[in-house]
């Protein structure tokens, strides 16, 4: 069992001027922080963790984001951190919620309550950019999803840019899916809009990204992964 609290703590101690509980879902809060002036001219960017409760380094990538001192960045963007979005899954170790339910596979219906939290607390406003953290079991290494409306994609220099922190999944059988470019798959239309990314691409963002990391890397290099991707894609913008 992991401890939820930690997590209130750290929301906490870093003192974080846009706390806002976005809804509760058995006893558990789900938190959105927001980062970064509402005026002006700002970007917004959607940074979100946890969907699936057994992947803990995108809840660490995003609780280090908001720890971190992110000092010029927030002249340009203002950010929406969901860093943990399936708190009963994050606890227990389960990708699923307490239901049972995917709910990265449940953004269509409001069926499941965490994906309906999220939608709502998204629902005025579009990104720039929007990253989804997660973890694969089976990787040997790291490997992004990019979607892109006008299909510009940079999610292979984004890669190249981070290989330095550790080795890109050399696993490129892929099923169905569709390959950009080194480690970097296309999200694809066939999703459909289950899946929080491409919900988000239809409805909120041009561009988003997903980040998996292998679990069997330290949390501390998986969350650096995932942070890097994350810079990397703004210095870009
Ligand atoms: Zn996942």
């Amino acid at each position: 069992m992991r401890d939820y609290g930690k997590i209130l703590d750290r929301l906490n101690t870093a003192n974080l001027d846009f706390l806002t509980k976005i809804g509760t879902v058995q006893g558990y809060p789900i938190f959105m922080v927001q980062l970064g002036s509402e005026t002006g001219e700002r970007e917004n960017i959607l940074i979100t963790g946890g969907v699936h409760g057994d992947e803990p380094a995108g809840v660490e990538a995003s609780l280090r984001f908001l720890e971190r001192d992110n000092g010029a960045l927030l002249e340009r963007f203002r950010f929406w951190v969901i860093p943990c979005i399936n708190p009963y899954g994050y606890v227990h170790d389960t990708r699923e919620n307490r239901e049972g339910a995917d709910i990265n596979r449940s953004f269509e219906t409001e069926e499941v309550l965490e994906a309906s939290i999220v939608k709502r607390a998204i629902a005025q406003t579009q990104f720039s950019f929007a990253i989804d953290f997660h973890e694969d079991c089976d990787a040997t290494g790291f490997y992004l999803y990019e979607g892109k409306r006008d299909k510009q994609y940079i999610g292979p220099q984004i890669a190249a840019v981070v290989k330095n922190i550790g080795p890109m999944d050399d696993d490129d059988s892929g099923e169905s899916e569709v390959l950009i470019g080194d480690g970097v798959y296309e999200v694809a239309q066939e999703w459909g809009v289950q899946g929080l990314t491409p919900y988000l691409l239809r409805f909120h963002t041009e561009h988003a990204i997903i980040s998996e990391t292998p679990t069997t890397w330290p949390l501390e290099q998986r969350s650096a992964l995932h942070l890097a991707v994350l810079d990397a894609v703004l210095q870009r913008n």
